[in-house]
């Protein structure tokens, strides 16, 4: 299953993916989102789509 790939250039650690992840799976680690809790994504997309600076794919 695809996960999010958070381009850690690109992430000014706004959260508004974190919010929008609806299993909790992302977290702010030094000001960047990090997917801490890969086993409980599903591969939803809400992040992908949440980012406002496109910083998140799936891969
Ligand atoms: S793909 Fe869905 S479940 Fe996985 S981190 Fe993003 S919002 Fe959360
Ligand atoms: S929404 Fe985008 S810029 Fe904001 S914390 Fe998530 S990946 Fe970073």
């Amino acid at each position: 299953m695809a996960k999010p790939k958070i381009d850690v250039d690109c992430c000014t650690g706004c959260g508004v993916c974190i919010d929008a992840c609806p299993v909790e799976a992302l977290e702010l680690v030094d000001d960047i989102s990090k997917l801490t809790q890969p086993d409980n994504c599903t591969g939803c997309g809400a992040c992908v789509d949440a980012c406002p600076l496109e910083c998140i794919v799936l891969g």
